[in-house]
């Protein structure tokens, strides 16, 4: 496969743009190296890159794209806010429209507020959290990711009873000393900790369908001890659906899971490509908000045209009735066939799943916590994404990354890419 443009310009770009790359996990440091795939364009389950290299694409840009690249909906809904301004700075139908249209996918959401991302969507819940309870402590779950502002970019202290530490140069000790970090599916863990800090945690975050080191589910009760045990201490449930929502059902893990957090954080999928973030909760809660409330929250971007008329396309989209059956359908058919590659060629393979998102760790152990996700082996992962990506599929470089199937892969697409898989493992095992 020729990938010299791609080679020349991730150099240019080495040049001009701090490591490269614009956000940290688009390069390929974390797979051996080597320059990233520069992508040239795009439309529904296929990339093709700068080399005219054609690509089935299990990236999805990290979760957003649920139904394909340049849908044609979508790119309808975006060409028309383009003719129409793409940035008014004053209220506008489109935001009172997709707000309702959220609000109806989570019923147990009765308000919301559009920011730009999901970092900021996380980052206000806590404020939030911390405006409503009047205290400062938060409490998360080692692996889940939840943006890049100062709390969440925390450590795990020693044991589950510690408080944290910086997991980014920058972030000040006082700030890490106000997050507890436990391990998810662990009881035992979370109970320690809560009796230890509890009445001091403003709220307790958690991806209630972990996305982020990999596709893993919480265990029976786990999730509902969560909530039992913040409820008893005054602590309020987050829930960060950045990824979840919209992605495994039409609304969020929430109704799916039939539990109630106080807040929620949405992203990604709810802008149909463009930048967006979400927070919504409770009434009460969410007068805290300015200019309800004391707690300041604002954004110049925030409710765009182009963002939300993106957004109501894409959720029109998801409503197609089948969407999501077929997303898992297909997802079954790629699991099963990898899972059978692997048994075939002596590749020791573990797969998560939950409807069209999979994620494949090399161990024989079942992955349940990030500890688990994290002495997966890296090597063979790294060696397999790049002869995956010479025999054509996209996926994101790194083992802790779910694949992300659209409402455009087809069972063609989903045999073609079983075909690359077993020649790739193929390749693997004789190396
Ligand atoms: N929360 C979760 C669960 C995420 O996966 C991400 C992004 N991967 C974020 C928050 C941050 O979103 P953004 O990159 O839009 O800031």
């Amino acid at each position: 496969m020729n990938r010299t443009k791609s080679e020349i310009i991730y150099k240019e770009a080495t040049e001009h743009i701090v490591g490269g790359v614009n956000s940290p996990s688009r390069g390929y440091h974390a797979v051996g190296g080597g320059a990233p795939t520069v992508m040239d364009r795009a439309k529904g389950a296929y990339f093709w890159d700068v080399d005219g290299n054609k690509y089935i694409d299990y990236l999805a840009a990290y979760g957003p794209i649920v139904t394909g690249h340049a849908h044609p909906h979508i790119t309808k809904a975006v060409t028309h806010a383009a003719e129409t301004g793409l940035l008014y700075g004053t209220p506008t139908r489109h935001e009172v429209k997709f707000a309702k249209m959220l609000k109806e996918a989570m019923p147990k959401m009765d308000k919301v507020r559009f920011v730009n991302s999901g970092t900021e969507a996380v980052m206000t819940t806590i404020r939030v959290a911390r405006a409503y309870t009047n205290r400062t402590k938060i409490m998360k779950f080692a692996g889940c990711y939840h943006g890049h502002s100062d709390l969440v970019l925390v450590a795990a202290g020693s044991g589950p009873a510690t408080l944290g530490t910086p997991d980014s140069a920058g972030v000040p000790n006082s700030i890490a000393k106000e997050v507890i970090t436990i391990p998810f599916n662990n009881p035992e863990a979370y109970k320690e900790a809560m009796e230890k800090w509890g009445h001091e945690v403003a709220c307790v975050l958690v991806e209630p369908i972990v996305g982020n080191f990999g596709i893993v589910e919480p265990n029976e009760g786990f999730l509902e001890l969560v909530h039992e045990l913040a409820a008893d201490k005054g602590a309020l449930i987050v829930y960060d659906e950045v990824i979840t929502a919209f992605r495994f059902h039409y609304g969020g893990a929430q109704d799916m899971l039939g539990l109630t957090p106080d807040l929620t954080a949405l992203g990604k999928v709810i802008g149909g490509g463009l930048p967006i973030g979400a927070y919504g909760g409770k009434q009460e809660i969410m007068e805290q908000v300015a200019p309800l409330g004391p707690a300041y929250q604002a954004g110049t971007m925030a409710g765009n045209p182009a963002s939300m008329l993106a957004g109501i396309a894409c959720l029109e989209v998801l409503q197609t009735e089948g969407v999501y059956e077929e997303m898992d359908r297909l997802g079954t058919m790629l699991e099963e066939g990898i899972l059978q590659s692997a048994k075939k060629h002596g590749v020791t393979l573990t797969t998560n799943r939950l409807g069209g998102a999979l994620t494949l760790f090399f161990t024989d152990e079942k992955v349940e916590n990030y500890e688990q996700a994290e002495a997966t082996d890296g090597e063979v992962f790294g060696k397999f994404f790049k002869l995956l990506l010479k025999n054509g599929i996209n996926i994101a470089p790194s083992k802790y990354e779910a694949w992300f199937l659209t409402t455009e892969h087809t069972e063609d697409d989903i045999k073609e890419t079983i075909s690359a898989v077993d020649k790739s493992f193929e390749e693997l095992s004789a190396t």
